[in-house]
């Protein structure tokens, strides 16, 4: 997937996050209900959630990069 011949940034790690995202969407939003029937929003236990599936999908993007550069 080509998005510019002329990077800004790493566009392919931010897009292999993204779609890591849409992957784990289902569960992740099926989690987050549960959490937030006993947490505010944006609060507590729902903050470590958020950082938890941020690190969970960075995780995997460093795999998933790691993979492409080993297969060429
Ligand atoms: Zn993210």
């Amino acid at each position: 997937m080509l998005i510019t011949n002329k990077p800004f940034r790493n566009e392919e790690s931010t897009i292999i996050h993204e779609l890591l995202h849409l992957l784990l969407w289902e569960y992740d939003t099926f989690s987050e209900k549960i959490i937030l029937k006993n947490c505010e929003e944006f609060k507590g236990d729902h903050i470590k959630y958020m950082n938890k599936l941020e690190k969970t999908v960075a995780k995997f993007t460093t795999i998933f990069l790691n993979l492409n550069k080993k297969n060429g």
